[in-house]
């Protein structure tokens, strides 16, 4: 007997990759439905990819949420993740990463300083095989000489002090595929400096230019104060240069002491002119000092070693190449977790 019984049709599945836009709103207000609506105009165009579009209000004080909520009912790829207070520009990217479900997330301002029409390219140079594709601005319209010498300095010296370079322009706006993302997720510190972590992780990486036009509506809120905590975190959870400062400054000192002491002691031999008391105050003051500093320059080098265990970063990442091209990621903790796969 033959069965006359058929299998409801199945909606045919979208297989076109899906694409994480990720973006912060910190009382943006005045700028957000500019930015959806632009946003939303370029993502219309690409139509070989997916996209989910999340927004991450980082504890907004003025109406933000409640019209992004609107806008949310009216475009099922949006969704809004609102933080319960304002944890910073960083953290707020952080969350989105946290939630993205993509092949890649792309990270971007949304006050269209980075402008949304560069995302086919960020996508083009993803599907040719990089994992991270960052945006480098190479002029910002309308930027004060302030931001731009402050800005231009702290990448100068964060340079000469870390051993993660970082490139000059490349800051948050950025495209990462699964396997560089959920390498990113898998470092736990809490003071987050992303384009140090994103170098930190390796990967293969490439680089797209752009202009940045002036903010579209509303105010930085990037204040002064929120840019030097963010340089000071950088420095330190990239750098152990300023622990390690004191030994450099002793090792100096002492060298200096010794030179002196033998200066006064050839003195009194040919010469015999020593004002008592002096020479040998100056040379033991030097020398003890030196010595006192070399030894808070060694503690220094166990607390540099005793932050990086406290970071707890993954002892090494692998980059797997799949048949596919792409890249998968491996996370290999410290011995207290078995090795994890992340992807
Ligand atoms: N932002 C955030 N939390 C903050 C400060 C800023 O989420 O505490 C967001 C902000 O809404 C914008 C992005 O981070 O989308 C960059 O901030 P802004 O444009 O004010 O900085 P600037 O471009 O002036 O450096
Ligand atoms: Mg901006």
């Amino acid at each position: 007997m033959t069965s006359h019984i058929t299998a409801p049709a199945q909606p045919a599945a979208d297989l076109r990759p899906l694409v994480s836009v990720i973006s912060p709103c910190y009382n943006e207000s005045a700028a957000c439905r500019l930015f959806l609506v632009e946003l939303c105009k370029t993502l219309d165009s690409l139509t070989d990819f997916r996209f989910e579009i999340l927004i991450v209000d980082d504890g907004s004080n003025d109406d933000t949420v409640d019209r992004l909520v609107a806008y949310a009912a009216d475009d099922p790829r949006l969704r809004i993740i609102a933080l319960s207070r304002n944890y910073g520009h960083q953290a707020a990217l952080s969350a989105g990463l946290d939630q993205a479900s993509g092949a890649a997330a792309i990270l971007l301002d949304s006050d269209l300083q980075h402008p949304p029409t560069l995302i086919p390219r960020l996508l083009e140079s993803w599907e040719a095989g990089s994992d991270i594709v960052s945006a480098v601005r190479v002029h910002t319209a309308q930027a004060s000489i302030f931001k731009n010498a402050t800005s231009r300095t702290f990448y100068r010296v964060f340079n000469m002090l870390s051993d993660t370079p970082i490139v000059s322009g490349a800051a948050d706006f950025v495209l990462l595929s699964r396997p560089a993302y959920v390498a990113l997720r898998s470092l736990p510190e809490r003071h987050r400096f992303l384009r140090g972590m994103i170098s930190w992780i390796g990967f293969k990486r490439a680089y797209v230019e752009y202009e940045a036009s002036a903010r579209v509506a509303g105010n930085s809120k990037y204040t002064t104060a929120k840019m030097i905590r963010l340089a000071v975190t950088a420095a330190l959870s990239f750098s152990s240069m300023p622990l390690r400062l004191a030994g450099r400054f002793g090792i100096a000192c002492s060298l200096l002491g010794f030179v002196y002491l033998a200066y006064i002691i050839g003195r009194w031999a040919i010469y015999g002119d020593l004002v008592p008391g002096w020479a040998s105050t100056i040379g033991i003051c030097l020398l003890l000092s030196g010595t006192q500093l070399i030894f808070i320059g060694i503690i220094g080098h166990y607390m540099s070693l005793m932050f990086d265990e406290a970071k707890g970063r993954p002892v090494y990442l692998l980059r797997d190449a799949t048949r596919s091209g792409r890249s998968a990621a491996m996370c290999v903790r410290p011995p207290q977790s078995n090795g994890a796969r992340l992807d």
